[in-house]
């Protein structure tokens, strides 16, 4: 039998082991906010690569803020070294949404029926988690030398994760070759960057009066009200005319698009009252940016719309602020890169199908690998439904997932240069 066929009869044959270490992964309630059980969800991975003879190193974010005795933030990287070829970095985060409302099932259950395994991060990622241990697994259990090095990460969320790793240099350019990041995408998707975010907040200040006389103070949530007027009249229009050429899903999140997180101003809702003009009103915007739009562009509209606001006479007397809050770049793995044609090739070869390419809406650690670790040969591509992500009763359906091992398997294979037929 050829190497290529005995490694997807064992991916086959593991497909208990495959879905048991999904749900014992499930069952860890790994919460973010706050940052629960991270340790003990590093140690549990840690000591499951270990047993399997990879060689595991634990990688705590020293020196975060967000890094405390009560929610440390350990990362776990385990590595199995074959021969001199490539170095192929399989990572996905080990923190999940918190579980909200809706579930007809235990949310940190690890339920299996029905050809599905559900749970809070089942998908979002823990299913990928399981597809990288186990095709690596799958090439040494059918015997095949790797002809370069396999590593798996866990990592906990944002910076203390996959951004603490590239910044120590554990993730780096020239040390690391590929990234896949198996993100719940689906099964037959390749997925090659993300849009960019602007996250910022605007703080609008009035005068305080009386409140039944309103007329002598200036109301600082009519200003804040002015200025969503012009967001919903002017800047959504504007948004919804420009679309990318990056192939996002879902198609409606092709086009820039700006929400709001969030908003307050005056006296707090069910507090005791007083009859004030409310001289405060803060509210913090999400705004997607395009790849063609770029950020310079996207932060001066926003100064301009908010200027244009303060001069009309609609919100006279109001002054308003911008302050930034989080600038995420969009990213995009180039058309050329081998990472692309090694999973392209991996998906037909196990699901008989071309793959498609696709962008994702939101951001994920791509722009970690690329930006801070300078690596440009990196996709995310997983087991799971994308629409299924942070929705009461996840689930992860095990047919996806041991198809999605197989091709993270074949791919990791090609990348270090082995034929695939
Ligand atoms: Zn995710």
């Amino acid at each position: 039998m050829q190497a290529i066929e005995r490694i997807l009869s064992e991916v086959d044959r593991a497909a208990d082991e495959i879905v048991d270490l999904t749900a014992d992964l499930v069952r860890i309630p790994t919460v973010n906010p706050p940052g629960e059980a991270y340790d003990a969800c590093a140690r549990f991975l840690g000591g499951y690569l270990e047993r399997r003879a990879f060689g595991v190193e634990y990688i705590a974010a020293e020196g975060r803020a967000e890094h405390t005795t009560r929610h440390p933030r350990v990362n776990v990287i385990g590595s199995r070294r074959g021969g001199p070829g490539p170095v192929v970095h399989l990572n996905g985060h080990i923190d999940v949404v918190p579980a909200g409302d809706g579930w007809t099932v235990d949310p940190f259950g690890g339920l299996v029926r029905d050809g599905k395994i559900f749970g809070r991060g089942v998908c979002d990622m823990k299913a990928g988690i399981a597809a990288a241990v186990f095709a690596a697994e799958a090439i040494e259990r059918a015997g095949v030398t790797l002809p370069g090095t396999v590593e798996i990460s866990g990592t906990v969320d944002e910076e203390s994760g996959v951004a603490h790793l590239a910044e120590s240099g554990r993730i780096a350019k020239g040390r690391t070759d590929y990234v896949i990041i198996p993100e719940p995408l689906n099964v037959d998707r390749i997925c090659i960057g993300h849009r960019g975010v602007y996250w910022f907040e605007v703080t609008a200040r009035g005068r305080i009066g009386h409140g039944s006389m309103p007329f002598l103070g200036v109301s600082a949530i009519d200003g804040m009200g002015r200025l969503l007027q012009s967001v919903r009249e002017i800047l959504m229009p504007a948004l919804a005319s420009r679309r990318t050429a990056v192939p996002v899903v879902p198609p409606r999140a092709r086009q820039a698009t700006i929400n709001v997180n969030g908003i307050d101003g005056g006296q707090p809702v069910g507090g005791i009252q007083t009859p004030c003009v409310a001289d405060l009103c803060r509210a913090v915007f999400d705004r997607r940016f395009l790849i063609e739009e770029g950020f310079d562009a996207t932060k001066n509209e926003i100064a301009e719309l908010v200027a244009r606001v303060a001069a009309d006479t609609g919100a006279a007397g109001v002054r308003f602020h911008v302050r930034d809050l989080m600038v995420v770049h969009p990213v995009k793995t180039p058309d050329d890169s081998p990472v692309v044609a090694a999973v392209d090739r991996a998906i037909r070869r196990v699901l008989g199908r071309p793959a498609e390419l696709v962008a994702s809406p939101g951001t994920y650690d791509h722009k970690h690998v690329t930006r801070i670790a300078g690596i440009p040969h990196c996709i995310a591509y997983g087991p799971g439904e994308l629409e299924l992500a942070h929705q009461p009763d996840e689930y992860c359906r095990i047919d996806d997932l041991v198809n999605a091992t197989k091709v993270i398997a074949v791919s990791t294979l090609d990348l270090m240069g082995a034929s695939v037929p």
